[in-house]
């Protein structure tokens, strides 16, 4: 597993899109972390998934495609928003677009304007670029599994084997969301997949442990 592209974001810090120089392509799966930069723990996963794959042979069925961390700015910042103040997974041009959202920690973020911000623009090309069959996005600390567009079967196998319990909503409106652009608007298969909380290095350990089946299943 590769670099393939790489986006600069506004405080200077790099977006990474690793994934395999592919001549025939196969089932595209992309894996996305870190649209929140206050939620260190997909970043942390799919870096442990770039480092398994790089440590072995892979001869998956599925194209991977990887970007650990959305919002490193976010992640530098220690804040769920991007240099902008907006909140990444509520920025997206769907019909449901609104200016303000729901944020769990604080009660309100903004959501700019749609596809106002270089990492949503990004995003969109790379998935009209690739065409992902099926998009697995990281976020946590919900400990749930959701999905949008036709994922629901996909939705329940991750159910089973991160122990996470499948849910139709997240519990609160996420208006501009990623999954309903991609999933309920472009019919494309997306599952969010909430993890417990991991802040020590100890407890990032054993969430990666207890998610090794998950990631084996892409292998
Ligand atoms: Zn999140």
């Amino acid at each position: 597993m590769i670099k393939l592209k790489t986006l600069k974001t506004a405080l200077g810090n790099e977006i990474v899109f690793w994934g395999e120089k592919k001549i025939a392509p196969q089932h595209v799966l992309f894996l996305i972390g870190g649209f929140h930069g206050d939620e260190v723990e997909g970043p942390y996963l799919l870096e442990r998934f770039i480092d398994l794959c790089k440590s072995r042979e892979c001869f998956s069925n599925y194209d991977i495609y990887v970007i650990p961390c959305l919002n490193p700015d976010g992640m530098m910042l220690h804040q769920r928003e991007n240099a902008n103040n907006i909140d990444l997974n509520r920025n997206y041009p769907t019909s449901d677009f609104q200016k303000e959202s729901f944020n769990p920690h604080t009660g309100k973020s903004s959501s700019g304007s749609p596809c106002s911000e270089i990492e949503t623009q990004w995003l969109m090309g790379l998935i009209e670029a690739y065409r992902p069959k099926q998009v697995l996005s990281i976020h946590s600390d919900l400990q749930v599994v959701d999905f949008d567009g036709p994922a629901e079967e996909w939705a329940k196998q991750i159910a089973i084997l991160t122990g996470y319990p499948l849910v139709h909503n997240v519990g609160y409106s996420t208006p501009g969301s990623f999954g309903t652009w991609a999933g309920k608007e472009h019919h494309i298969p997306v599952v969010t997949l909430e993890v417990e909380k991991a802040s020590t290095n100890d407890e990032l350990n054993k969430l990666w442990d207890k998610m090794i089946p998950l990631f084996e299943s892409f292998l």
